[in-house]
């Protein structure tokens, strides 16, 4: 899977490389499916989420340009994935789920794999989390109608946020990065995320 789906479609990084050989996508998805966890395509994990594509796991994580001592906000745990990919990028990932349910086994998982610089968190991700702002960098694994702008405020100056932004069913993933003030956007490329849902992202319709 690394060397076809991952260093094949560009991917350079060699921490990022040498982080999604050590994490085993198979041990975060159901055991029905981990026949097919190296295939380079989502797949569920339960209440109508998904797992993300293992390529955009690896550019998302190269976007954030991690040199091992930043502080990190992930939004969107999901199985967990991506948590433990970060978790070896850099020095703490502070991670929020909106459903229990996944928030919770996620957790239960990273501490049973030895993850300790990482803590899952239930709630609005899209207000982020506050009580331990600033971030160096913020990863949305959600697709958002408009960059969230209370995630843009509890970004460190000099700080990076990787974010899919679009309509429901198709977004463009982008790199914002924060120059003082500044707010500075650029387009990566288009992408296919389920919808973050919350006060700062989509209306929730059916609960
Ligand atoms: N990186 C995860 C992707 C999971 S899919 C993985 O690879 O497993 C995106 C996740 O974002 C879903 O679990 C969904 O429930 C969650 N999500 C959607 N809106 C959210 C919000 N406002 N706050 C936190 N999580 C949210």
């Amino acid at each position: 899977m690394i060397d076809l789906q991952i260093r094949g479609r560009g991917i350079h990084d060699s921490r990022v490389l040498a982080a999604m050989e050590r994490v085993h996508r198979h041990e975060f998805v159901a055991a029905e499916l981990a026949s097919s966890a190296y295939e380079d395509c989502p797949l569920p994990i339960g209440s109508g989420q998904t797992i993300s594509q293992p390529y955009m796991v690896a550019l998302m994580s190269e976007l954030l340009a991690l040199q091992g001592d930043e502080r990190v906000l992930e939004i969107g745990t999901g199985s967990g994935y991506q948590t433990a990919i970060l978790a070896q990028l850099c020095r703490e990932v502070y991670s929020v789920e909106r459903i229990p349910r996944l928030a919770v086994a996620a957790q239960e998982h990273l501490q049973r794999c030895g993850y300790e610089n990482t803590r899952v968190y239930t709630g609005d991700g899209t207000i982020g989390l506050a009580e331990f702002q600033p971030y160096d960098r913020i990863i949305v694994t959600a697709g958002a109608p408009a960059l969230p702008q209370t995630l843009a405020d509890q970004l460190n100056p000099g700080g990076r946020l990787v974010i899919p932004i679009g309509d429901r069913f198709l977004q463009k993933l982008m790199v914002v990065e924060k120059h003082g003030p500044e707010i500075v956007q650029q387009e990566v490329c288009g992408c296919v995320f389920v919808p973050l849902l919350g006060k700062e992202g989509w209306k929730v319709y059916n609960e």
